[in-house]
């Protein structure tokens, strides 16, 4: 990939992007915090791994960023919290653990070649978070700069939720260092999505000398996954995919008991709505079956509504970058949600996330950081403005 000139030089239309983002940023410093970053190894759920990895990431924000990060203690392990003082008007959000088990380092150890980083979380999303400290550590007002690394993303962010959307109501805009799409499209719009896991009830019996006095809870489950799937509605972007069933105990047992998993993405609000109250009244074909339904779509969707006005700006700074919406969630699925203007996919580019063969592109990744860098200062400068304008307010107190 070639690099385009650095965003400091460029002016979009009516717009002063000559900014305090003049900076160098050294790919060489980034490949060696990214390094570092890797050879902690975090997956989700293991809590030793996670607070070493937590450390390790406030040591790289304090070193390359100054002052305090903050841990964050939860039950999915610390949450780290940067802040440069001042008025709240930027928050960056990324997540340090990632989906590989210890061990994977040794298998596909941190690696640059050909122009490509490899090891495990290089491209989800650790390249991403070490590009947008970079990109902040260019800038020479730092002030109104949060940024919050959550150890639970992976997982469903079930214990960083309410942080993050608590930083993000009081930034009121919201920068996701995810890895970015094909060709390093930015993400605009995300589906909302979820797991539900049904269970059904039923009555085991031998097989052979009394059949009819079971009530067969596999037959149940073949006819609510025909119900469920009939749920999807792909022309509007909802997809309803039984992905897990299990059933039975016995070659000659009438089974008790069988489960589904259900993986459910949604792009609105109303389908959200719909889906989740299909699956509160399934309701079982047998006589004494009975059906019970855990979960739910945890992220609701991110409309591409709270990324425009970002990804305007983001257009400006780097003609031609691309914009995606994708099924995947984020946690920008709930800043979105709450109407803060929010975009991702900011991180790097790259591919194969989740995957052996995920890989960064390290030429992208000073064009990545000023990118960053430059809307960091464009969002600050709105902000600033507003806050003269409308509330009378000084500006920055920092
Ligand atoms: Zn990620």
């Amino acid at each position: 990939m070639t690099l385009r000139k650095p965003i400091g030089s460029h002016s979009g239309p009516g717009t002063d992007f000559d900014t305090d983002t003049g900076s160098t940023i050294d790919t060489g410093a980034m490949l060696a915090d990214l390094r570092t970053l890797v050879e902690i190894e975090s997956p989700s759920r293991d809590l030793d791994a996670l607070a070493a990895s937590a450390r390790t990431v406030a040591a790289v924000l304090e070193d390359r960023l100054g002052g305090r990060a903050a841990l964050i203690e939860s039950e999915a392990g610390p949450h780290v919290h940067w802040s440069a003082g001042g008025d709240p008007s930027v928050l960056i959000v990324g997540h340090h653990d990632t989906v590989f088990p210890l061990g994977t380092l040794a298998r596909r150890p941190f690696t640059v070649e050909n122009g490509r980083a490899t090891g495990p979380g290089v491209f989800d999303m650790l390249g991403g978070l070490v590009q947008a400290i970079h990109a902040v550590a260019s800038l020479d007002d730092r002030s109104g700069v949060e940024i919050l690394v959550t150890a639970d993303e992976e997982v469903g962010s079930h214990s960083s939720r309410s942080l993050i959307e608590e930083r993000a109501r009081a930034c009121g805009a919201v920068l996701v260092v995810e890895g970015a799409g094909d060709g390093g499209a930015l993400k605009t719009g995300r589906k909302g999505c979820g797991t539900f896991h049904v269970t059904v009830t039923g009555r085991a019996s031998h097989a052979g000398l009394e059949p009819a006095a079971g009530v067969n809870a596999l037959v149940e489950a073949a006819h609510q996954v025909l119900d469920i799937a009939a749920l999807g509605r792909p022309g509007i972007g909802t997809t309803v995919t039984p992905t897990v069933a299990s059933a039975g105990t016995l070659d000659n047992v009438v089974p008790a008991e069988a489960t589904i998993t259900v993986d459910v993405r949604v792009e609105t609000a109303a389908e959200k709505e719909r889906v989740e109250t299909a699956f509160a009244a399934l309701a079982p074909h047998l006589d004494e079956a009975d059906i019970t339904v855990r979960g739910g779509i945890g992220r609701p969707p991110m409309p591409e509504s709270a990324s425009a006005g970002l990804f305007a700006l983001a257009k400006q700074l780097l003609p031609g970058i691309g914009g995606v919406a994708v099924g995947g969630g984020s946690d920008g699925n709930f800043t979105a949600a709450l109407g803060i203007p929010t975009l991702d996919g900011l991180g790097a580019v790259g591919g194969g996330a989740h995957a052996d063969h995920e890989y960064l592109v390290v030429g992208a990744m000073a064009e990545r950081a000023r990118l960053v860098a430059g809307l960091v200062h464009a969002i600050r400068s709105v902000h600033d403005d507003c806050d003269d304008r409308g509330q009378g307010r000084s500006g920055r107190d920092a």
